[in-house]
Order: structure tokens, then C-alpha cells, then sequence
């Protein structure tokens, strides 16, 4: 039986090929294991094995999930990623719990975040969610929302901007599905040569299925859900 520990050890491999591939060190591409519809024993499973960043898709469920691992006995600290939308009414959960928030794409949600991030916790670290593909009905901001949003978010003291997150949809070539994962390269390279955005380090980019375009155009950070831990099981959910 393969377990989640070699599935986890064939995504690392699979990452460092990748990397090199592009010319680039393994190490700069950073793993977040996507643990949404999974147990926190499948969790506890990729953190025996190494594994610490995690992201959830949920926040009820990812919430849950935090506290769950935070009782288990002789497990080390890990860091939560929210991955999925934050409507208003879940912000202060998000605030709260994750260490991480990937898909800031209005000033509201933004500021929201920052009034209620705990004064003991270190800043929020946050990502804008752009959409460089799609319509107007998916979520993320434009390239030009996202400048003005970035400069925003640099101003609230309880975030930290990092950079920029997205969600490409599947296209019909590799060669397509580069170059739209360069776009949104492109725009996080255009934040980072904004005045006090120098420091900007992470592109949230690349999910099992177009790992490999996302590390070729700079992805320093990849989403593994099923490549780690299996085909989902949505059955449960309303
Ligand atoms: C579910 C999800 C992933 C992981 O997807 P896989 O195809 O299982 O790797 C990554 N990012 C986001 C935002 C997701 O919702």
C-alpha cells in the first residue's frame, strides 16, 4: 500500500526535478500539503514524515482541524494556510486560527483581517489573489487591482503581504498553461518593484496537476492536495 509519507517523498522528488529542470534550487519552492476533506490523522501522518506547512480549503473544517493537531501529543508546530474563500463573516476564524490567508482579493476582507488578528500573534501573512485568465466570475483581481491593493495591505500593521496566489484554469497545452502561469509571474514581479514591496518573496502557484509549469515559471510555493494524500471525498459535504 503507498503510503502518505511515499507520496509526500515522491512530491519533494518530483518538486527538486522540477526545480532543476528550471534551473532553480529545490529549495526554493516551498511545499503546502492541502489537507481539506482530509482527517487530521492524515495530517499527522505528513508531519511524521516532515511535513509542516498545510493548507485547507474550509475554514470550519481547517479551524477544527488546528485544534485537533494542537492536542495531539509530540506533534511539532505546523503552519496553517487558508487556501479557500473568506467571505466576511469568517474572517475573525481566519484572523484567529491560520497563520497564512492565500486569497485576498478586496480591501474589506483585508482590512477586516487586520482589526481582528490577535495583538499576540505575529502578523498575518497574506497573498492577493489574482486572476489572469478567467472571467469576471472567478475569483481573484486583475494585475491593476492587484497593485492598488497591494499598496493598501502595506499599510495595515497586523498583515504582511508576500506576494501573489492564484488558480489558473486547466489549459488545452503545456505551452498555454505556461504562459499563463508566467503571468501571473509577472505580476507578482510588478508588486515587488513597488516602494516598500521589495521584500515580496512568495508566488502561490501550481497544484498536482500543473506542478511542474508553475516551478518552470517561478512558482516558490506549490499546493499538493491529491498528489499527497489521494483522490478527495466530497460525499460528506452539503
Ligand atoms: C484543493 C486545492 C488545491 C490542491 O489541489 P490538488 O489538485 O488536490 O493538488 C490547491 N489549491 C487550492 C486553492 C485548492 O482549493
Amino acid at each position: 500500500m503507498t503510503t502518505i509519507a511515499d507520496q509526500l517523498y515522491a512530491v519533494r522528488a518530483q518538486i527538486a526535478a522540477a526545480a532543476q529542470q528550471a534551473g532553480r534550487a529545490p529549495e526554493a519552492v516551498r511545499l503546502l500539503a492541502v489537507s481539506k476533506t482530509f482527517p487530521a490523522t492524515a495530517v499527522r501522518e505528513a508531519a511524521q514524515a516532515g511535513q509542516r506547512d498545510f493548507g485547507e480549503n474550509y475554514i470550519q473544517e481547517g479551524v477544527e482541524k488546528i485544534a485537533a493537531l494542537r492536542a495531539m501529543p509530540d506533534m511539532p508546530a505546523l503552519t496553517w494556510h487558508c487556501i479557500g474563500p473568506i467571505q466576511s463573516n469568517k474572517t475573525r476564524l481566519v484572523a484567529e486560527h491560520f497563520d497564512w490567508a492565500h486569497t485576498i482579493d478586496r480591501l474589506k476582507i483585508a482590512q477586516r483581517l487586520n482589526e481582528q488578528r490577535p495583538a499576540p500573534l505575529p502578523p498575518l501573512q497574506v497573498c492577493i489573489q489574482v486572476n489572469v485568465d478567467g472571467g469576471s466570475t472567478k475569483s481573484g483581481c486583475s494585475a491593476r487591482e492587484a497593485v492598488e491593493l497591494a499598496r493598501q495591505i502595506a499599510q495595515l500593521p497586523h498583515l504582511q503581504l508576500r506576494g501573489v496566489m492564484s488558480i489558473p484554469d486547466p489549459q488545452p497545452d503545456a505551452a498555454a498553461m505556461l504562459a499563463v502561469h508566467r503571468q501571473v509571474v509577472a505580476v507578482f514581479e510588478t508588486l515587488r518593484q513597488l516602494p516598500g514591496l521589495e521584500r515580496l518573496d512568495t508566488v502561490s502557484l501550481g497544484m498536482t496537476a500543473d506542478l511542474d509549469s508553475a516551478i518552470a515559471a517561478g512558482s516558490t510555493m506549490v499546493r499538493v492536495g491529491s498528489g499527497i494524500f489521494g483522490a478527495r471525498d466530497y460525499s460528506h459535504k452539503g
